[in-house]
């Protein structure tokens, strides 16, 4: 797989552009540099992998833009170390943006094209992180708990199977559809201050596709 100058220098150029939305986690911007997108989109989108947007991939689905895949991973407040789930594996890009930040990554995926073409594709570009077939609605109850949970599509409701899965002290991050905006979401944290509480706070707005539940095919 290829990773030329060309490439090292657009994603150079990429960092900077999510640095100046806002993004200010050195270790967030150093992942995103060091991940080589362009390898993670099909071919006719190669061009484009650099820019600051989010493509289609197989499936129906996409890849979240790289803006986006920045901010869920800044509120996560990754530490080395961590185990993280994430729900939506889709193209991967956004689990290995985790593992490049020292996480252990625990992640599922509910499209059985795409989990099998990801699973086959990133141990080729050295990637090998934990990955699930199954409705991550539902979490991972196996290898729970986890210290950060990170949902990368649309949710109608915070599952409460993933608040359970989440030790205590420990953040979720989640889209949540907007109450009055159709195919909006509010970017959400949840905090689990102790076994009875959690501490939830809205963020930014953002467009994901839909979090669906009971549909592993
Ligand atoms: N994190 C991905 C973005 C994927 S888009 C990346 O970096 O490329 C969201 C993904 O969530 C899609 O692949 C979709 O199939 C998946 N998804 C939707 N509902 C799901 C569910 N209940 N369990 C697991 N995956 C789900």
């Amino acid at each position: 797989m290829i990773d030329t100058f060309r490439h090292q220098g657009l994603r150079r150029k990429l960092v900077e552009t999510i640095k100046s939305k806002g993004i200010k986690n050195e270790n967030v911007l150093d992942a995103i540099g060091k991940v080589p997108r362009h390898l993670f989109m099909d071919n006719a989108f190669v061009e484009f992998a650099y820019k600051d947007n989010a493509f289609p991939i197989a499936a129906g689905q996409t890849i979240s833009q790289p803006y986006t895949v920045a901010y869920q991973t800044e509120l996560l407040q990754v530490q080395k170390g961590e185990k993280i789930l994430e729900v939506g594996t889709g193209s991967g890009y956004q689990a290995c943006v985790l593992h490049e930040m020292g996480a252990r990554v625990f992640t599922i995926e509910r499209q059985a094209e795409l989990f099998k073409k990801t699973k086959a594709f990133l141990p080729q570009i050295g990637y090998n992180l934990k990955m699930f077939f199954g409705d991550g609605y539902a979490g991972l109850p196996t290898f729970a708990p986890f210290n950060k949970i990170i949902v990368t599509a649309g949710a109608p409701e915070i599952p409460k199977a993933l608040i359970e899965q989440l030790k205590v002290g420990g953040i979720m991050v989640i889209p949540v559809n907007h109450i009055n905006f159709d195919g909006i979401q509010v970017m959400t944290t949840v905090t689990k201050i102790d076994e009875q509480n959690i501490e939830i706070k809205e963020w930014d707005s953002f467009r994901f596709v839909p979090l669906l539940q009971n549909k592993n095919y």
